[in-house]
């Protein structure tokens, strides 16, 4: 292997500029050359790559976003596409990727690295935090904080009026964000996906009579299309529990913005190192995942099995702490 190609697919999340600045920093270190691929998979398939040097990651590690941008490209879902996106990279000289994206763009990762002889490492880069094999991604730590931030100040003007307030977080699927956002914001509840065929979350905390002791309740809601996040809770209350003020605050994009925290900085320099050295070890189809604090390889097909367990002792600690 000379030459390794780079890209940042779906999502963007803080971070994956550090782990760009990681990945070619450590790979020009130890006598590879690199490509940058602009993009995501769309650059792939449309042949945008370019060569990179150690200064063309300068003055990044701070940055949110990806500077090789990030795409969803529907070409490459399809054999015809996976084959024009091999036909580049061989013309390109690449002989090696690093995909940095989360469940998706490893999923596809996963599809070509079996079509075509080529090894592919993969980064968990998504503030999501769904990835097998890994407890945390790029990107998620930051994304925690922006929560907290923006909690802090809606509690503020929360505790004002006497108000339920529903704030919708991200995670796709997976409810880490809005779980550990109750947690670090002591807010009242969380209402996360995996719970939701169990008990009826809403009808829990309204019998638990939030409001008996206190005169506003904060609860974090993750997104899920099935119960219409924030919005359809909402609507719920209005008609079920008239007397209760309810108001919805939707963070959205924001939480993908901003500097990468330390952790996450410090993660995604550590990933992106040990990403060249799985290459250099002749691993292929693997994720980079951190477990207790050890740099581990996850195969992708582990990684995207949707099979992370939420962690029921944080669950009960938002119960007992918000009392
Ligand atoms: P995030 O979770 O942060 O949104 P993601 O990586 O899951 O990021 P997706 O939009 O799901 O984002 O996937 C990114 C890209 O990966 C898609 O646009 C597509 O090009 C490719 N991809 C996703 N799933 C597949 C698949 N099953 N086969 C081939 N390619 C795929």
């Amino acid at each position: 292997i000379k030459c390794i190609g780079i890209l940042t697919s779906g999502g963007d999340a803080p971070g994956m500029n550090a782990a760009i600045r990681a990945v070619t920093r450590t790979a020009i270190y130890n006598g590879f050359t690199v490509k940058g691929i602009l993009r995501g998979y769309r650059g792939l398939v449309t042949n945008e790559i370019v060569d990179f040097h150690s200064s063309s990651v300068s003055n990044i590690i701070q940055l949110g976003g990806t500077i090789l941008k990030t795409a969803r490209c529907e070409e490459f879902k399809s054999v015809e596409g996976r084959q024009q996106a091999y036909e580049n990279l061989k013309a390109a000289g690449i002989d090696a990727l690093v995909v940095i994206g989360g469940d998706g763009s490893l999923s596809g990762a996963n599809i070509f690295a079996q079509e075509h002889d080529i090894p592919i490492v993969g980064l968990p880069g998504t503030i999501d935090n769904d990835l097998g094999g890994t407890d945390a991604t790029i990107g998620y730590d930051t994304a925690l904080n922006t929560i907290m931030e923006a909690v802090d100040k809606l509690r503020d003007t929360a505790s004002s009026h006497e108000r339920l307030f529903f704030v919708e977080v991200m995670g796709h699927t997976a409810g880490y964000l809005a779980l550990n956002g109750a947690i670090a914001t002591g807010s009242e509840a969380a209402i996360i996906p995996e719970m939701d065929t169990e008990v009826d979350q809403l009808a829990e905390l309204i019998s638990q009579g939030f409001r008996k002791s206190k005169n506003s309740a904060i609860v974090i809601v993750a997104e899920n299309p099935r119960t219409g996040g924030a919005m359809g809770l909402a609507e719920r209350v209005k008609k079920e529990f008239p007397q209760y003020d309810a108001r919805v605050t939707i963070l959205g994009h924001i939480q993908r913005g901003g500097s990468p925290s330390a952790q996450d900085r410090i993660l995604a320099s550590r990933m992106g190192a040990m990403a060249i050295q799985a290459i250099m070890e002749g691993q292929r189809n693997v994720m980079i995942g951190i477990q207790n604090n050890e740099l581990v390889y996850v195969p992708f097909s582990r990684a995207v099995r949707h099979n992370k367990s939420i962690n029921r002792d944080y669950v009960n600690l938002v119960k007992i702490l918000s009392m």
